[in-house]
């Protein structure tokens, strides 16, 4: 404020002025120098993700689903081996802390697996020295009463899908019987609340739901849940890809609409990571997510992926002595370049902030790793308008106590991504 108030009044800028000025910045954490950013871009992250694939059934067929449904599930010896193998990894190459994500399928078909592993998890924690995250990944529509109070003790977060109200919702996720599932899911958030659990809310969005985007975020934000948005991505699951896929008008004009919706109740929180996609404008990074780096996909027979939706496509499994080594040498598989490698993205303003979207989906529609994302102009024409609202939300709560909510799971980052 001392700074712009030196302007108040139009003046010349004086060489020595704005070197006092970017000291001033510098040494109160406001600017970075460039140096410092190198360094930290270079950084591989602390933490090891792993996605624990526990059931291959699910009571929805929902309809961007990648998964291709059996009834097939992890048994608890194959579950103790893939946590045991996600430790070896971990510890042979010198991470901090392991995030399990309890996934499937539906992991609540598979609950009691969910609490052993997890405890299991902790005691090798424990013994290593290393933190443990865990977190279930949920459609919402099963989670019972005891459920919810084992996730209570056992202190394992919970992320639910919620795509829209009503037949928003429906449309998109509907039960096996081709029933909505959205009634089931509020009974769930009803009774989550009143347990006070909080769960962070994943939407994907796709052509289906995006005009139902702004009574979603206001029904959330009414309710102090955080939520994640994701774009609805293209897989060979997908059946209906044709009444899934967005044109970019249409999907910029309702994320603005939501961004509005936001905008007349601003929560006391960041939203920059967990708005835009894969986009993170909170931390700047030069991969898009962890996969071939830090991320582990764990299927229920103990083979090992890159990505959660390339499941099928394995490249070793929790017998090896360190599958992350694998996973970072494969030249076959999903390759995750830096941005700076991506064509289009290298002179980009917003390179560190967007890392040139997910590789998996710019190589479904493009057979290319190192060019930028099919999703670039929605990102391009929604980062500006992005940083108005946190600025908005900056005014609104001024020097306020500024609580984060839990780190969001992109059902990607709580968006089902490593
Ligand atoms: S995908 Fe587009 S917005 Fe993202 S870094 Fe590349 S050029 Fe920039
Ligand atoms: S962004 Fe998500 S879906 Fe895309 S490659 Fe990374 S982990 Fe896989």
């Amino acid at each position: 404020m001392r700074l712009l108030d030196n302007f108040k009044q139009p003046r010349k800028l004086q060489r020595r002025f704005v070197s006092l000025a970017l000291d001033d910045l510098i040494e109160k954490g406001l600017i970075r120098p460039v140096a410092e950013r190198v360094e930290l871009l270079a950084q591989r992250p602390s933490i090891l993700t792993a996605w624990l694939h526990l059931t291959n059934a699910c009571n929805l067929r929902c309809a961007y689903c990648y998964i291709y449904k059996t009834p097939s599930k992890m048994e608890l010896t194959r579950g103790k081996q893939a946590v045991d193998a996600v430790f070896r990894s971990a510890i042979a190459q010198g991470f901090s802390g392991i995030k399990l994500k309890y996934a499937g399928g539906e992991p609540t078909l598979n609950f009691e697996l969910v609490l052993t592993l997890h405890c299991y998890a902790q005691e090798l924690a424990n013994k290593n020295e290393l933190s443990l995250d865990g977190v279930l990944l949920s459609n919402g529509v099963g989670l019972t009463d005891r459920m919810i109070e084992d996730l209570q003790n056992y202190g394992i977060r919970l992320m639910v899908s919620l795509d829209g109200l009503d037949d928003f919702h429906d449309g998109q996720l509907p039960f096996i019987n081709g029933k909505g599932s959205f009634t089931k899911v509020m009974d769930s958030l009803d009774k989550l609340a009143k347990y006070s659990l909080v769960p962070s809310i994943s939407i994907t969005v796709s052509s289906l739901n995006l005009q139902g985007l702004p009574t979603l975020v206001e029904l959330l934000l009414a309710r102090q849940l955080p939520f994640s948005i994701n774009f609805f991505r293209d897989n060979n699951c997908t059946q209906t890809f044709g009444d899934l896929a967005f044109q970019e008008a249409e999907i910029i004009s309702a994320m603005r609409a939501a961004f509005t919706a936001i905008e007349r109740n601003l929560p006391p929180y960041s939203l920059l990571g967990s708005l835009l996609d894969r986009t993170r404008l909170d931390s700047p990074h030069n991969r898009t997510c962890g996969v071939g780096n830090s991320y582990l996909v764990i299927d229920q027979h103990g083979a090992v992926a890159k990505c959660h939706m390339q499941i099928e496509q394995t490249i070793t499994d929790v017998d090896t002595a360190d599958p992350l080594a694998l996973i970072n040498t494969d030249s076959i598989g999903i390759q995750n370049l830096p941005v700076t490698e991506k064509e289009g993205c290298r002179d980009c303003t917003w390179r560190y902030y967007c890392a040139g979207g997910c590789p998996a989906l710019t190589y479904r529609a493009t057979g290319r790793y190192d060019v930028k994302s099919p999703n670039c102009n929605i990102y391009k024409a929604l980062f500006p308008d992005l940083i108005r609202l946190e600025g908005l939300r900056l005014l609104k709560y001024g020097s306020e106590f500024n609580p984060q909510p839990h780190e969001s799971d992109c059902a990607c980052d709580d968006c089902a991504c490593g």
